[in-house]
């Protein structure tokens, strides 16, 4: 109820003198009055009018002051009414017990005096006023939580997003070489914790650099996005494919060991062998070279894994490219001196087709 509005009274009595004279009692006290004979009408009025006081007597026909009086409270939305009950004089304790109970505010034994109606009046309009500020409140708080809740979302999508970006390789959307040195330190803290093998394959594109130069940097862009999906559909879900530099990838391959993993290695060097790469109107073939390690005792950190599959890398890239290199038969994985001779390739050298080869 804005300040300076009067209050808004709603009369019930069946008895139509009590009603009238009552009525241009209040209004001449400077209030808005609403009459109405029985309980029925009154919560017509109250559902389409929303007077903020209700006085109403006791006795009617019917729905009676106390009906109307719970009626009022199980119906009553965010607006509070104000009801005060007029009582037939000699009522017991009992009795107002009773209409207190029903959800009355107040009453009134009749005969009343004026002044006193006018004082208990006022002292339910400070209620009614209270209860308009408290709901306004309630409405504001409502307000702010539902903004808070919208920009809770806002930031968790912006959150997921972040996170997605700081994971992720941006050509590639492969796990990028941060995340994949987490994940890494993670498989290897709980290969550890529960003595399960743990495996990483590193791969290198075979002469990408001759890919960039003779069809540009878009056309090797191409090339390793491409790529990438490749190693991506072709790896398995346990294990991580990440790019972890220009043309590098690495694959974690949890609870994998040497053996398993080299399997896994050669399959996406025959996959990555066997697609091809349209640019423009070149078709590009590509191949990649892949070093193999097993975490072993001697090893103290998960840098020391990776350097070794890096050196079985190397040899694999020694050895003519488009191959994987297990690093035990290499001697790597023991002392990661690289000075093993036998080393059994897997595949031969590959046949060029009549695409392009890089
Ligand atoms: P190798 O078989 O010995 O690995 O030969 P390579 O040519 O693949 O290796 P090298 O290290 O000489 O060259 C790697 C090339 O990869 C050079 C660099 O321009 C290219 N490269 C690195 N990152 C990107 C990239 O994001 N996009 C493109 N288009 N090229 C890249
Ligand atoms: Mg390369
Ligand atoms: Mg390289």
């Amino acid at each position: 109820m804005p300040d300076g509005e009067p209050l808004s009274i709603l009369i019930v009595d069946d008895e139509p003198t009590s009603l009238v004279l009552l009525s241009s009692y209040l209004t001449r006290a400077g209030y808005r009055v609403l009459t109405a004979v029985n309980g029925a009408e009154a919560l017509h009025i109250l559902g389409d009018e929303g007077p903020q006081v209700v006085i109403t007597d006791w006795t009617m026909p019917e729905m009676d002051g106390l009906d109307l009086c719970r009626a009022i409270r199980s119906h009553e939305g965010i607006t509070f009414t104000y009801v005060i009950i007029v009582t037939a004089h000699q009522t017991s304790d009992e009795r107002l017990v009773e209409a207190f109970d029903a959800g009355a505010d107040d009453y009134l034994s009749k005969p009343f005096k004026s002044k006193e109606l006018l004082a208990r009046l006022r002292a339910g309009e400070r209620i009614v006023r209270l209860q308009g500020e408290l709901a306004n409140r309630n409405r504001e708080v409502h307000r702010y939580n539902a903004e808070v809740e919208i920009v809770n979302r806002k930031l968790a999508v912006a959150n997921k997003e972040l996170n997605r970006m700081a994971t992720t390789d941006e050509l590639t959307g492969l796990i990028n070489r941060r995340e994949a040195m987490t994940r890494l330190a993670n498989c290897w803290a709980a290969a550890k914790r529960h003595g399960d093998p743990l495996a990483c394959i590193t791969i290198d594109i075979d002469n990408f650099k001759k890919c960039n130069d003779a069809y540009g940097h878009a056309a090797g862009d191409e090339a390793l996005r491409r790529t990438a999906d490749v190693l991506k559909t072709n790896t398995r879900c346990e294990e991580a494919i990440c790019r972890v530099g220009g043309e590098e990838f690495l694959v974690i391959c949890p609870r994998s060991t040497e053996a398993m993993a080299v399997i896994g290695a050669e399959r996406l060097r025959r996959a990555v062998e066997a697609s091809t790469i349209r640019y423009g109107d070149v078709t590009l073939r590509v191949t990649i070279s892949a070093g193999v390690a097993e975490r072993t005792p001697s090893m103290s950190t998960p840098d020391d894994l990776l350097r070794v599959a890096d050196k079985a890398l190397y040899k694999a890239k020694d050895r003519g490219r488009n191959m994987v290199q297990p690093a035990s038969d290499t001697g790597l994985s023991s002392d990661g001196d690289g000075s093993g001779e036998e080393t059994v390739l897997l595949t031969a050298n590959p046949t060029s087709g009549q695409d392009t080869p890089v």
